[in-house]
């Protein structure tokens, strides 16, 4: 495991399975520690536990989906200021600029690039300091 990255929680929301095997394989790779969540809900309960350094969001959720949970999250004083990066399918124009007007940090676009993932975790990492 990577001593840098081993202490280093991103809870990953995402309701499709492949996607979050996808992603928690690249992740772990790195040598970080990966928790999941598969609705708004279930990651409410989680952040209840836990203080990720980041949180990866997909948009498309059942019920309430990312935009929502990232709002409800900005406005919350424990975890303002952790970095929110939504991950999605939503390609059509206005959808990078919806996700930040609901307080996301940065935008990745699915399909996820395995080769590329890491590097832009840790830039949006780094940038948070
Ligand atoms: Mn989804």
């Amino acid at each position: 495991m990577d001593e840098l990255n081993g202490n280093t929680t991103i809870l990953y929301v995402e309701d499709n399975w492949d996607n979050r095997t996808l992603v928690r394989r690249i992740l772990q790779a790195e040598g970080f520690q990966v928790v999941e969540a598969e609705t708004a809900i279930h990651a409410m309960d989680i952040l209840q536990e836990i203080h990720p350094a980041l949180i990866l969001m997909d948009i498309n959720l059942p019920e309430f989906d990312g935009y929502s949970l990232t709002t409800h999250l900005k406005m919350h004083p424990d975890f303002r200021n952790v970095p929110i990066i939504a991950l999605t399918a939503n390609v059509m124009q206005g959808d990078r600029e919806r996700s930040l007007q609901a307080g996301c940090d940065g935008y990745i676009q699915k399909p996820i690039d395995v080769d590329t993932l890491p590097a832009q975790i840790h830039r949006y990492l780094s940038q948070n300091g």
